[in-house]
């Protein structure tokens, strides 16, 4: 084997990006694209942010704070949480592979939704761990046969709320359900990264089961609503014992000093984050009715993306939309095919989308 690579790793498939814009451009000659894979936020970022990081350009010959003071102690206050129960790193992405890195050896299970973010399953693989995969019942998580599965190797279990790529929920009835009868060798890590989206009143609040479940951790980021993707910051909160373990696989510097410094700013602008979510409502219901209008059955989303299905060859529409300059993700590359993920632009965007759509679909 060359250079020793770890077998885990040769296994390994990279991870498929939404692609850049730029990338796009040159490809197809395009003077104009819209990307709607990644599920960014059309808005921008609140302009807070701008000016912070204009002012922290001076500092960059600096290392950042390595303990993230000013920014655990912002998450701190805003989410009612000590201190010691906040970890951060370069992305809610970052948070995944540190827990792994935390908790797996190799043979242990971890258990996830079939359909869900690809990157737990890299990420276990990539210790050496196993993944068991559960079916979708009705497109969402089926919590019920996710804790049937746990065993004495289960050493976590995956809970995506709002489910990425199908943007549905588990309530915190049905949280509540299960919490109880996973054993507590088992950690429950509730991945949050879209919940700003939310608009389900029965949505769970994690924060508030935390002081009961000591093997439950919450992953945040600013990379979605915030609108800080190319910055890369995402927090995680759990129990100070947890926290104290993570700070030790987390590199000292991952956070760099525009990114701790723009996040702490967007914490402060609640405002921005309310229109988000109410544009984001907005133009998800415009997307729903020009979905209806095509007779295209779509997934009801509590995100700020839509999984609609093209009763025809997904990876063919992503290629036609690709060469007319809108970026989607096919449900081939997510485990849904026959299906596509779109992200929630501007109206105008959506629109634009729409109208290239019908075209591709010849509608
Ligand atoms: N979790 C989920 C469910 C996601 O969809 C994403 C981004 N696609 C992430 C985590 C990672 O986001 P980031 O690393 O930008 O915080």
């Amino acid at each position: 084997m060359a250079y020793g690579i770890r077998e885990e790793i040769l296994n390994l498939k990279e991870y498929k990006a939404g692609k850049p814009i730029d990338e796009v451009k040159r490809e197809y000659g395009l003077n104009t694209v819209i990307k709607l894979a990644s599920n960014e936020n059309p808005l921008g970022f609140s302009p807070k942010v701008k000016e912070v990081l204009s002012n922290l350009v001076d500092n960059a010959n600096m290392y950042p704070d390595a303990s993230n003071y000013e920014l655990k102690y912002k998450i701190a206050q805003k989410r009612n949480v000590h201190f010691d129960q906040v970890f951060c790193s370069t992305g809610s992405d970052s948070l995944i592979k540190v827990i792994c890195n935390t908790f797996l050896n190799t043979g242990d299970e971890s258990i996830m939704g079939e359909v869900t973010f690809s990157r737990y399953g890299d990420c276990v693989k990539l210790m050496g761990g196993k993944v068991v995969e559960i079916p979708m019942k009705n497109h969402g998580l089926d919590l019920e046969a996710m804790v049937n599965a746990i065993n004495d190797k289960t050493k976590i279990i995956w809970l995506c709320n709002p489910n990425n790529p199908t943007g549905t929920i588990f309530t915190m009835e049905e949280l509540e359900n299960i919490l109880n009868r996973i054993p507590k060798h088992v950690i429950v890590v509730m991945d949050e990264a879209y919940i700003e989206y939310v608009s389900d009143k029965n949505f769970p609040d994690s924060l508030k089961l935390l002081p009961k479940y000591n093997n439950m951790i919450i992953l945040r980021t600013f990379s979605k609503a915030y609108g800080l993707a190319g910055l890369r910051c995402g927090y995680g909160i759990a129990s100070k014992e947890l926290g104290g373990y993570f700070n030790r696989v987390i590199g000292p510097f991952d956070v760099n000093l525009f990114a701790q410094g723009a996040a702490v700013a967007a914490l402060d602008d609640d405002e921005f984050i309310k229109r988000a979510h109410d544009t984001n409502e907005e133009w998800r219901n415009y997307l729903y009715s020009e979905f209806e209008k095509l007779g295209l059955e779509y997934i009801k989303s509590n995100t700020n993306f839509i999984m609609f299905n093209c009763k025809t060859d997904d990876v063919r529409v992503f290629n036609d939309l690709l060469k007319r300059g809108i970026i989607v993700k096919a449900g081939t590359h997510l485990g849904m095919p026959g299906w596509v993920r779109v992200s929630i632009g501007t109206k105008e965007q959506d629109a634009k989308f729409i109208e290239v759509l019908k075209d591709v679909l010849n509608k």
